[in-house]
Order: C-alpha cells, then structure tokens, then sequence
C-alpha cells in the first residue's frame, strides 16, 4: 500500500484550490492500492486557505516544538498541521505502508525541501512536518521529483 499527498492525484485540496495533479505517477499507480490524504485538510485548514510556511527550523523542529507554521498573514497553524501529521500517520500504524509519495516543497508534504518562512519563494533543504513524522516513524518518503531508482520500483511493484 502506497500513502500519497492527495493534490498529486488531482484532488483540488491545495491553499490555492487548485491541485498538483502528476499524470506519470497516476499512471505508475493505477494497478496499486494507494492512500491518498492533504494532512492540511485533516489538520482542520480550509481550502482554498492562505500559504503557509515553516520559520526557524525544518519539520522535525515543528514536530519538538522548536519552529513554527505560519499563514502568510502572519497567523500561527503550528496546531493544525501538527494534527494533520498525527492524523496522517495514524492510517501506517492501521495499514501496510511500504512507500509514502509527497509533494516536494510543501510545508507539510515537503521531502528534501521547503521554504523559509520569508514568504519571498526562499527554500533550503528539509522536510514539511507530515514528512518529518512519517520519516521519525520508520516509513520510505519519495517525492514526485524523487528518480525512480531500481529500488524504489521495487517497492512499488511489492505494494498491492
Ligand atoms: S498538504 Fe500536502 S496533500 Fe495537501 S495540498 Fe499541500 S502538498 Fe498537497
């Protein structure tokens, strides 16, 4: 089983209302069971809602209570994507999660890169929070840019 940001599956569940809908991973998947979820919706957010990003540290320093999420608006979401992440992670502890896809880039979703909370299209190197979770917790994350690698097919071929 494949868990997967929902916006990669064309699900308008992005802060714009639109989607990342990625054709090639669609069709990668299509014979696969996969579990799509916008851990900003489950983290109670809106959409269409304001962007957001992660200032003074990385996911995981979301996650130990060291850096915080913000709204462009300056409105603290710490708490909800928090809980996106726990409600996220909830569905590797109840199913068989092999590989988890992100979009890269997200403040939740993100892999190996995110933004830096100046709001000015700035990014460094480091996971969104849902990621860090899932990372923490032992789970394979790729993003959409990762290369498909012999082993990471391998993976998918293994997934029901
Ligand atoms: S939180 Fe993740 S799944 Fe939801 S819109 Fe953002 S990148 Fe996509």
């Amino acid at each position: 089983m494949i868990l997967i940001s929902a916006c990669l599956l064309g699900k308008n569940c992005k802060y714009s209302g639109g989607n990342n809908k990625n054709p090639g991973l669609i069709s990668l998947l299509k014979d696969k069971s996969v579990i799509s979820v916008c851990p900003e919706e489950l983290g109670g957010l809106p959409t269409p809602r304001l962007p957001a990003e992660i200032s003074g540290g990385t996911g995981i320093d979301v996650i130990h209570g060291k850096a915080k999420v913000c709204f462009r608006d300056g409105t603290d979401v710490t708490r909800n994507f928090i809980k996106g992440a726990i409600e996220t992670q909830k569905y590797i502890q109840f199913y068989p999660v092999k590989l988890a896809i992100m979009k890269e880039g997200s403040p939740s979703c993100g892999v190996n890169r995110i933004y830096d909370g100046s709001f000015k299209g700035i990014s460094h190197s480091g996971s969104g929070v849902t990621t860090a979770l899932l990372k923490d917790s032992g789970i394979k994350v790729i993003s959409e840019e990762t290369p498909l690698t012999g082993d990471i097919l391998a993976l998918i071929a293994e997934s029901e």
